[in-house]
């Protein structure tokens, strides 16, 4: 089949691989002059697993109460309509797991879908040689004993699902990883051996290149201006007619919605903006080993390369508040690990948008449309779920039965 995609983010770029590997000939349209310059630019880097990513669905961990406004979302002053009808949503969601102490249902759909996205990356890594930088186990920071309880749907359903979860003290935590403040106060940590952190963008240019070599053509710098109907067709901007197509595949995240609509199509889909900060290492006996997730400020630190990344922050709508957030992330950084990072110089400060749907997991499958499809809205954590959305669409647009099942990740259920 001749196949658009729309956007080369990490969804755009795998989705690119998967289908070309399939035998399609993909066409790839960005408006920006590389890959991976958006959202997937400078992630919080967690990929595995993938549901600890901060904010990755309602009720996944809620922010502790003590901790005040540095680890809730921060509103901007005049929320449209759409993003007021997103809150609701989300707050509804995360009460009734709060109150059950069960995971919901997209919770579940979340971690399966993780589960087999890691294991598709860990694949694609290995048989294409895909040098990335990453570093392997995630201990989650337990500050106070209050801060399990505020993990107990996302553990159960990673129990559930067989992850390995060790709780252990503040001396083992140490011992894990040895870079910690010792006058960080700990009551204990949650260790997971089988985390894994890695650069997103830095993979995603490695795959980009693998997609060219199976006939995969990129066009940067071409923005897509209309969808239109009947053949599948792409208005770029600038271009006289639409290029049809046999199947549009629309991966342009916090986007997407907006290019949607004309097709009779909405999405409840909102941009929660966060930032990270990384720095080049300065003392490699003070920074972490692999990703390190402090649970009370819902931020993540993790070990790339030479380099150490902290992320988080949650700001939705036209916030001001990107100065707080990133007070919160350099005090999260001299907290945990003091002069692990050298600040004079190589410092790079980002601010992306997480394209997020109410419920957490992403949309992938057909939209209401003929001939469009979607793979879009993975939110707090679309590089851990990026390489299994991705297959999991080609399968679907082939006309066979995923791996996976896909409960819970359709259209329909908006
Ligand atoms: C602060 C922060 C920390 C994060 N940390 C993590 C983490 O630790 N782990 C994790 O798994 N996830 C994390 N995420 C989430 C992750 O970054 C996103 O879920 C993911 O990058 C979304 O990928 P995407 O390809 O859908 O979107 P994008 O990367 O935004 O790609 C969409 C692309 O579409 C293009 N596009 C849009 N409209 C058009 C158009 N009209 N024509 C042509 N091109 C178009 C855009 O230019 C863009 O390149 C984090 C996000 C943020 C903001």
């Amino acid at each position: 089949m001749k196949i658009a995609i729309v956007g080369a983010g990490i969804v755009g770029v795998t989705t690119a691989y998967e289908l070309a590997q399939d035998g399609h000939a993909v066409t790839v349209f960005e408006q920006r002059g590389a890959a991976a310059e958006e959202a997937s630019f400078a992630t919080g880097g967690l990929l595995a697993p993938g549901p600890l990513a901060p904010w990755s669905a309602p009720g996944a961990s809620q922010a502790p109460a003590y901790f005040g406004r540095s680890a809730a979302p921060r509103l901007g002053r005049a929320l449209t309509l759409a993003e007021l009808s997103w809150l609701r949503r989300w707050r509804r969601a995360a009460r009734a797991c709060a109150k059950s102490g069960e995971p919901l249902p997209p919770l579940a759909a979340l971690e399966r879908l993780a589960r087999y996205s890691h294991a598709r990356l860990l694949r694609l890594a290995e048989s294409l040689d895909l040098q990335f930088e990453h570093s392997a186990g995630t201990l989650m920071l337990l500050r106070t004993p209050r801060d399990a309880e505020t993990l107990t749907p996302v553990l159960k359903a990673l129990r559930d699902a067989g992850s390995t979860v060790h709780e252990v003290d503040a001396d083992a935590a140490r011992a894990i990883e040895p870079g910690l403040s010792p006058a960080l106060p700990l009551a204990g940590a949650l260790h997971l051996p089988d985390g894994l952190a890695g650069n997103c963008r830095q993979f995603a240019l490695l795959l980009r290149q693998a997609a060219q070599q199976l006939g995969a053509e990129f066009l940067f710098n071409t923005r897509i201006s209309r969808l239109a109907g009947s053949p599948a067709s792409v208005q770029v901007e600038g271009e006289p007619t639409p290029r049809a197509f046999d199947a549009v595949v629309l991966c342009a995240g916090v986007q997407s919605a907006a290019l949607l609509q004309p097709l009779g199509q909405r999405l409840p889909l909102v941009a929660l903006h966060g930032s990270s900060v990384s720095a080049p290492l300065r003392e490699e006996l003070h920074a972490p080993l692999g990703v390190v997730v402090d649970v009370a400020s819902q931020t993540t630190i993790a070990r790339l390369g030479q380099r150490v990344r902290v992320s988080g922050g949650a700001e939705l709508g036209r916030s001001s508040a990107h100065p707080q957030t990133l007070n919160t992330l350099y005090r999260v950084l001299g907290e945990c690990f003091p002069g692990g990072v050298s600040h004079s110089s190589g410092v790079q400060v980002w601010r992306g948008a997480r394209p997020m749907l109410p419920d957490g997991p992403p949309i992938i499958g057909p939209s209401a449309a003929p001939g469009f499809w979607l793979n879009l809205g993975h939110g707090a954590s679309g590089w851990a779920l990026a390489c299994g959305s991705a297959r999991a669409l080609a399968d679907q647009i082939g006309g066979r039965e995923a791996d996976i099942g896909l409960e819970g990740l359709g259209a329909q259920r908006f």
